[in-house]
Parts: structure tokens; C-alpha cells; sequence
């Protein structure tokens, strides 16, 4: 018998904690989870996907406009907010109790309330006390908003889900992907939306073509982009709209500010002092490789460590690690290159692998091919706007290096041609490839010559 309750205490029963818990006790392992919030984590509940329920509905508005020159004569009578959140809250309920009876059917014992951690085998949960043999981080972050005056009257991406009302005005404050893809649905949706980042240019990081052309598809559609945009204190007037003052002397009057600057590990109350956890430069649980803290009985993944924050990364490095763990010989590290990622604005943004300034930084000497075209739909729409496609490809190796598309269902076409990325497709593979016919994923495949060669 073991001296410990568990053999696995997961704290957080996020994307990572809910996957590292099935797995291991699917392996055999005794296996306790313990959760504050909400089972499924940030992605179920404030993220992923009620994210994507909204973005779903923000897009209908443009539809029915479209669906005019295709011989429909649609009416938008109204929008009605309260039942889309209604609506939303119906099927998170439903995917919280399947992911109730994923864990406990797969003997996965339950527990309700914070956890603090004790000693490095100790966790306090309420008034309870449970022992493990290792301890499992998986607490995730949380929106981090920077300190200004007038902070209290902004809100995050937790409270957004839970609106009362939808605004009639709403100011967006941040240039990554929670701000563009809130922007484009608080656009959608029929809200005077205006973004605002601090910088040059917003989705720093991604490919500069793609952000051109993402500028230019926001614009068309009515959103009021303020780069270089600073705000230095909101004010809360008598009618109850809010005043933003920005660095430059410059307002902005508004009804809703939602802050979408970054997310921080939730490690607040967690108990790390009791053990010999220690955190990284920029303040994520320190880990190695094998997703060992500096307490070789606790580990940590996901969110709450400086990796990249997104779901099929926490899962699968739940994982690997229930894998490490229990079943070594079947252990496979995470392979994090060539990862695809989907900006649910709209349209879509889908990107893979490297961008053209990164493969540069690199040294790679490049063939860029570059296409941007109305897609079908939007013809007897009378829709003006267009798709981007791009490729970007190492003279040397004519192995494919990156790939970005903006367009509607681009996180659906890069998904596939992600799998060809990791199988180390050539563009003659490429060229080899038959298109569908018509579509515009077909695009990719048709792309013979070179917008421009190194
Ligand atoms: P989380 O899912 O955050 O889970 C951590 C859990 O730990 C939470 O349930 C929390 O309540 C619990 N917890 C924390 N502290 C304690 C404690 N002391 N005791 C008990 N429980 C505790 N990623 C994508 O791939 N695609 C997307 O489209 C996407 N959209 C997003 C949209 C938004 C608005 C946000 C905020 C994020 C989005 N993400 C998306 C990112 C994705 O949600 C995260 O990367 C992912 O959820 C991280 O999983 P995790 O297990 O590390 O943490
Ligand atoms: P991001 O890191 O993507 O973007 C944060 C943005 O806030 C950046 O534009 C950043 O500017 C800006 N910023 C940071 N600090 C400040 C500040 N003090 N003042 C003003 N602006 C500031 O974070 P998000 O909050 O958008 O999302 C968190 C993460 O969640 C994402 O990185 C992503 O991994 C994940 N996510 C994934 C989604 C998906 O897969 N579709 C959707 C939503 C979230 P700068 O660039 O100048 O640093």
C-alpha cells in the first residue's frame, strides 16, 4: 500500500489537467483533480469555445447581406443578446457535465474547491487534507489589465461571456489574438467598435503580409483601428459611458472597454512558498523538459508555464507527461514546431509555421508566393472583400516553411495542409497536388510563380 492518498494530485481541471487526469488514471495511476471554477477550464467556459459561439453568431449579419444577390431578400428584424448568452451558457453546462463524466468514468476521483499546496505532497482543498506522490499544476492564467486609473470600469474576457446587454458602443484595448477576435465579433455584431494597441501595428508575431491585409479587411468593415494608441485613464460620466484619454491628448467616448493585454499564470494562493516550486524571469512556473518543476514531486503544464498558450498544446502535454509518468515506453515529447493557429476573427486568419521575416532572421533565402483574390461566395454577393494566401518556401530545400492565409474557414484549410508541413512537404508537393476544384483552398496548390524571389 502507498503511504499517499493519490498518486497523482492535478490542480486545475483545465485543457492539461482534465487530459494528464484521464490519462493517467486511465494507466492505472490513483488519481485525484481538484477544481475552483469551472470543469474544462478557461477554453469550455471563458475561451475557445464560447468564443466561437459568438464569432458564429457575429458573422450572420454579414451573411444575410450576402445572401441578397443570390436572390434572398433577408430582413434583420433584431439581434437578441440575451438569448445568444442563454443560448451559450445551455451548451457549456452540457459540455461541463460531459467532462464531469469523462474524469470520474475514467475513476478519476473529483473534488470542488481551491487548492493550496501544503508541502510538496500535501494539498489543503477547504478543510481538507490529501496526500500525494506528485502534484500536478494545471492551474492555467488569467487576463492580466495594467494598472491605470479608472482600471475598475474595464472588463476581460472572463466577464464578456456574461454581459447583461450587448453595447452600442465598445472599445477593444490590446492587439493579439483575444482583442482582434472580439473586435471583429463586437463589429459583427453590430456594435461601433474601435480598436486600440499600443504599437505600430497589431498581431505582432504574425506574418507582416497577412497584417497588412488584415488592416485593410477591418477597415472595409467599418471597425476604427487606433495604432500607436495609449490609454492613460478612463473616466466613468453621468449618463454611465466611459471617457478614455489616450497619451496623445486624444478621447474616445464609449459605453464598454474590454482589456485583452495578455494573460499571467494563476498561482495566487496555490501554496508554492510551502514547496521548492520556483518560478522563470518572467514569472510562469519554472519547468524542464519533462514538465519538471524545481520540486522534483511537482510538475506543471499548460498555461501556468511559459509555454504556448493554447489548448491542443495543454493537452498534449497532459498528455505526455500522464504518459512519462505511468506508461514511459509509450512516452513521446511534445513536438511544438510547425504548430498551426487559427485567429477567429472575421474572416479567419490561419497561419503555420514560420512567418517570411522569421524565416529570414533564420538566413533561409526565399521563394514567397503571395495571392489575394475574391473568393466565389463573395461574387453575386456583390461582396468586395478578398482572401490572402501565402507560401513561403526555402530556395534551397524547396521544403515549405510557412503557410498563412486570411479567408473565410482559414483555421479549417490550415489544419490540413499542417499535416503536410509535418510530413516536410516540398512546394513540388505542392505543385504535384490535384486542387479541388471550386474552391479557394485550392489556391494553395496553384500558386506557380514566385511574387518574389531572394
Ligand atoms: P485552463 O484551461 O485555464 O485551466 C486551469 C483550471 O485551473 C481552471 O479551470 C481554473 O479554475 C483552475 N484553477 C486555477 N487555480 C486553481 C486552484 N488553486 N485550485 C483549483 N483549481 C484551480 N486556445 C485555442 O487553442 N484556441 C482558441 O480558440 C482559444 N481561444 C481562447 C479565447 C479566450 C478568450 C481565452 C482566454 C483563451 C483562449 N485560448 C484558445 C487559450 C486556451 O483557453 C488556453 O491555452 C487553455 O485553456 C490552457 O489550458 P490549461 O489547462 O493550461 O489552463
Ligand atoms: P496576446 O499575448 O495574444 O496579446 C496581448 C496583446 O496585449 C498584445 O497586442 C500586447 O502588445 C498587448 N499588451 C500587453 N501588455 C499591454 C499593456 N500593458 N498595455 C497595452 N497593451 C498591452 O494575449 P491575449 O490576451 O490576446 O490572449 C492570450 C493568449 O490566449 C494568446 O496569446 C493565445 O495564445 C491564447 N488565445 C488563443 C486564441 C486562438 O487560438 N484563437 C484566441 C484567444 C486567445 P504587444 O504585441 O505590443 O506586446
Amino acid at each position: 500500500m502507498s503511504e499517499f492518498d493519490f498518486d497523482l494530485f492535478v490542480i486545475g481541471a483545465g485543457s492539461g489537467g482534465v487530459r494528464a487526469s484521464r490519462m493517467a488514471a486511465g494507466f492505472g495511476a490513483r488519481v485525484a483533480v481538484a477544481e475552483e471554477l469551472y470543469l474544462g477550464g478557461t477554453c469550455v467556459n471563458v475561451g475557445c469555445v464560447p468564443k466561437k459561439l459568438f464569432a458564429y453568431a457575429a458573422h450572420f449579419a454579414e451573411d444575410v447581406e450576402d445572401a441578397r444577390g443570390y436572390g434572398w431578400d433577408l430582413k434583420v428584424e433584431s439581434f437578441n443578446w440575451q438569448r445568444l448568452v442563454e443560448n451559450k451558457n445551455t451548451e457549456i453546462t452540457r459540455l461541463n457535465g460531459i467532462y464531469h463524466n469523462l474524469l470520474t468514468g475514467a475513476g478519476v476521483t473529483l473534488i470542488h474547491g481551491r487548492a493550496r499546496l501544503l508541502d510538496s505532497h500535501t494539498v489543503a482543498v477547504g478543510d481538507k487534507r490529501f496526500t500525494s506522490e506528485r502534484i500536478l499544476l494545471a492551474t492555467g492564467g488569467w487576463p492580466f489589465v495594467p494598472e491605470f486609473p479608472g482600471r475598475e470600469h474595464v472588463i476581460t474576457s472572463n466577464e464578456v461571456f456574461y454581459l447583461e446587454q450587448l453595447p452600442a458602443r465598445c472599445a477593444v484595448v490590446g492587439g493579439g489574438y483575444i482583442a482582434v477576435e472580439f473586435a471583429s465579433i463586437f463589429n459583427g455584431l453590430g456594435c461601433q467598435t474601435s480598436l486600440l494597441y499600443r504599437g505600430e501595428q497589431f498581431l505582432r508575431g504574425f506574418d507582416q503580409g497577412l497584417r497588412d491585409h488584415m488592416v485593410v479587411t477591418m477597415q472595409n468593415k467599418g471597425l476604427d483601428l487606433q495604432f500607436n494608441a495609449q490609454v492613460e485613464r478612463i473616466d466613468k460620466q453621468a449618463d454611465g459611458s466611459l471617457l478614455l484619454h489616450l497619451h496623445n491628448g486624444e478621447t474616445l467616448e464609449t459605453d464598454l472597454v474590454l482589456y485583452a493585454t495578455g494573460r499571467r499564470p494563476k498561482l495566487d494562493g496555490l501554496g508554492l512558498e510551502n514547496t521548492a516550486v520556483t518560478l522563470d524571469e518572467k514569472g510562469f512556473i519554472a519547468v524542464d523538459e519533462l514538465y519538471q518543476t524545481t520540486d522534483p514531486a511537482v510538475f506543471a503544464i499548460g498555461d501556468v508555464t511559459d509555454t504556448i498558450q493554447l489548448t491542443p498544446v495543454a493537452l498534449a502535454e497532459g498528455m505526455a507527461l500522464a504518459r512519462r509518468l505511468y506508461r514511459p515506453e509509450e512516452y513521446r515529447p511534445v513536438d511544438y514546431e510547425d504548430l498551426a493557429t487559427a485567429v477567429f476573427c472575421i474572416p479567419n486568419i490561419g497561419t503555420l509555421g514560420m512567418t517570411e521575416e522569421q524565416a529570414r532572421a533564420q538566413g533561409y533565402k526565399l521563394d514567397i508566393f503571395e495571392s489575394r483574390f475574391r473568393p466565389m461566395r463573395n461574387t453575386l454577393a456583390g461582396n468586395a472583400e478578398q482572401s490572402f494566401m501565402k507560401l513561403v518556401v526555402d530556395q534551397a530545400s524547396d521544403r515549405v516553411l510557412g503557410v498563412h492565409m486570411v479567408g473565410p474557414d482559414a483555421g479549417e484549410i490550415i489544419q490540413g495542409l499542417a499535416v503536410a508541413l509535418k510530413a516536410g512537404a516540398t512546394k513540388s508537393v505542392f505543385d504535384a497536388t490535384l486542387g479541388i476544384h471550386p474552391t479557394a483552398a485550392e489556391e494553395f496548390v496553384t500558386m506557380r510563380t514566385p511574387s518574389r524571389r531572394d
